[in-house]
């Protein structure tokens, strides 16, 4: 019998922020596709836990809150390695916005963007790219980019800034580790309906100016990004580096 390239089986995948939304779907999208998840949230993931249970797989509840800096990583990754024998698998995928004008913009609203959306995501992956090196693992590392990785947005300065970061830092790593037999790669979601994007469905004007500039001509769902990650995740993208895979409904493409 042979295997699909697409088989996760007896792989193991970190996913961060997998409590709702974009990485909930994707937790459940692994777990669908044979891995195990070792879940990084602030609180309890209830659903996620439940579902991924349900389909036989392991779920391993891991707390930590990203803003917190290296500490709470090495403390993470601690407690995931004294319940799993390997990680695998790296999906950066908690992000947080704040929105202001630009002339208007806080030193906090920058620094506690920067902090969960592009520090962490940076030392999360060089600690997971240590284990992978050390235990021989070819690691997959892919981080949740944006849009505003390829384009400016308005009033979200700090967002911009770390999704136009980790689209660099996805090259940056893709050149150091490829070597290694570790693939780094983003996924850019367009306009997903999730609660980050709650506020921006509510305001009818932009609602019908996004909906109107989207070819597919709907919003995405958390599912839609499950797919991508699930292939960027497996042998299937072996040789797929340092790129940034746009998941919009065609909006870049405009
Ligand atoms: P969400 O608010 O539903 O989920 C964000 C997740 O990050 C939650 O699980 C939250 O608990 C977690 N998180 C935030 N701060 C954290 C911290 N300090 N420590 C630990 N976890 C923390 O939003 P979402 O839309 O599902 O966003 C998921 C990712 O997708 C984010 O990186 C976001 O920037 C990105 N994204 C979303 C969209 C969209 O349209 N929804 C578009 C592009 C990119």
């Amino acid at each position: 019998m042979t295997t699909s390239p697409f088989d996760l089986s007896n792989k193991t995948a970190m996913v961060t922020g997998c409590n709702t939304g974009l990485g909930q779907a994707i937790a459940i999208g692994l777990a669908q596709a044979g891995c195990d998840v070792v879940g990084v949230n602030r609180s309890e993931p209830t659903q996620t836990a439940e579902q991924i249970t349900q389909l036989g797989r392991r779920f391993i509840d891991v707390r930590a809150d990203l803003s917190g800096g290296n500490d709470v990583i090495a403390q993470l990754l601690q407690e995931s390695l004294s319940q799993v024998r390997t990680i695998d698998i790296l999906v950066n995928n908690a992000g947080i916005i704040r929105r202001d004008n630009a002339i208007d913009f806080t030193e906090q609203d920058w620094d506690d963007v920067i902090d969960v959306n592009l520090k962490s995501a940076f030392f999360l992956s060089q600690a997971l790219a240590k284990h992978f090196i050390a235990e021989n693992i070819a690691g997959k590392i892919i981080h949740i980019a944006s849009m505003l990785s390829f384009q400016g947005g308005i009033r979200v300065p700090s967002y911009t800034a770390s999704k136009s970061g980790l689209a660099g830092l996805t090259k940056a790593m893709a050149n150091e580790w490829a070597a290694h037999n570790i693939n780094v790669n983003a996924i850019a979601p367009g306009y997903m309906a999730t609660n980050n994007t709650e506020a921006l469905r509510q305001d009818e004007q932009r609602n019908a100016e996004i909906l109107n500039r989207i070819p597919a001509g709907r919003w995405g769902s958390p599912a839609d990004v499950a797919g991508p990650c699930v292939f960027l995740a497996s042998s299937a993208a072996d040789y797929v580096n340092g790129t940034t895979l746009a998941v919009d409904g065609g909006w870049l493409a405009r």
